[in-house]
């Protein structure tokens, strides 16, 4: 058999531990996990009533346009119906992306370190990768376009990145795009949007109006807290949406999925409780940062990049005893620093807790 040459250095993606793993391996019977920016207060009590209602006919085929969901978000976010993609996941909409537009000698420009799969799934199409360093958490914009050249097709923005949580601004994003080629998509992801609370905060959609070569990502996963169905989706020109549609598997949405975002899009109080909860855990754990002089990047989502005077790795196998799972930096590439997504006031307070007592036995080492 023989595969690309270039999945031979690849690794599928290694998932954070399991929660029954930890339970089971340090005797314990509570874990919380604040490891992949999942929503801490579930998802709308809404979508959990009216759910086991959506289990039927699964003998039947999804409709593949998803016409219901595409109807909702379009009034939703204000765009017309075929301005819209769906995907299993927005990572599905990442892939369709770079299945039709990146090929052996073309090139593609992102942040390093930031979400992985804009990487992970150019390699796959043999695209070449230029990966330009953050500087202090940030985008290095100029540096991206500097990289971008006839043969460029995709330029990949994240904003709030992932991992540092920092957002970009309006008169920054407006002057990155009117300095990209024509030739080249640019592709936000917008994953964690709905938390967004900057007043210079880019309004991309609007933005879609004057810049035809824009795409935005946004999804279900995060604040709607349904990632576990799988639904996200792709805003761009009609154009743009019609050449990546043959790239689309035919039914790549689930029926239920596709309903739980109907119902999900319906209760934005639940993303209103969620946003709320989420800035005030988020103010506590940023002032348990200032009092323990622990730096971090002033994030605009749900999670917090935080700097230690220990290795992540160290501060992560810590937590794992006190039945916490969070993500080390280390394998993010950002040395001594954890990614902890922002939980429930308790399971902070407890975290909080947990990490104090080890940065008291690091400072006596
Ligand atoms: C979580 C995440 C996604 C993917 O979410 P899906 O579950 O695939 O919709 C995309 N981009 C970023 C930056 C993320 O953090």
């Amino acid at each position: 058999m023989k595969a690309k040459d270039i999945l031979k250095n690849m690794k599928p993606y290694k998932p954070g531990k399991g929660i029954e793993e930890v339970k089971k391996e340090f005797g314990l019977d509570r874990i919380v996990k604040l490891a992949s920016n999942e929503n801490p207060f579930g998802f709308s009590p809404v979508v959990e009533k009216e759910l086991p209602k959506l289990i039927s006919n699964l003998e039947i085929y999804p409709d593949g346009y998803g016409a219901e969901i595409r109807k909702k978000v379009a009034r939703f976010i204000g765009v017309e119906e075929n301005q819209l993609i769906f995907g299993n996941g927005s990572d599905e909409v990442v892939q369709i992306i770079c299945r039709t537009f990146l090929e052996p000698g073309a090139n593609t420009v992102m942040a390093t370190p930031t979400f992985p799969q804009y990487r992970h799934n150019a390699l796959i199409e043999g695209a070449e990768v230029r990966e330009v360093p953050l500087v202090d958490g940030h985008h290095d914009l100029e540096g991206m376009l500097q990289n971008i050249d006839e043969q460029t097709r995709v330029l990949w923005i994240c904003t709030p990145n992932n991992p540092t949580g920092v957002h970009i601004d309006l008169t920054t994003l407006q002057s990155v795009l009117e300095r990209t080629p024509d030739h080249v998509l640019v592709v936000i992801d917008e994953a964690y949007y709905e938390y967004l609370e900057a007043d210079d905060a880019f309004d991309s959609i609007e933005a879609l109006n004057r810049y035809p070569n824009l795409m935005v990502l946004r999804t279900f996963s995060k604040a709607y807290g349904l990632a576990g169905l799988r639904i996200g989706y792709g805003v761009g020109h009609p154009e743009v949406i019609q050449i990546l549609e043959p790239s689309r598997e035919p039914f790549n949405t689930s029926t239920v999925a596709q309903a739980a975002a109907l119902l999900a899009l319906d209760d934005q109080k639940f993303i209103e409780e969620t946003v709320d909860e989420n800035r005030k855990n988020k103010k506590a754990l940023m002032q348990f940062c200032d009092d323990h002089g622990l730096k971090y990047f002033d994030t605009q989502a749900n999670f917090l990049l935080i700097h230690l005077p220990c290795s992540g790795d160290e501060m992560f196998e810590y937590l794992l005893t006190k039945g916490f799972i969070v993500r080390s930096g280390e394998a993010l590439g950002l040395p001594n620093t954890i990614r902890l997504t922002i939980g429930k006031k308790e399971d902070m307070q407890e975290i909080q807790e947990a990490m104090k007592q080890k940065l008291a036995s690091v400072d006596e080492q």
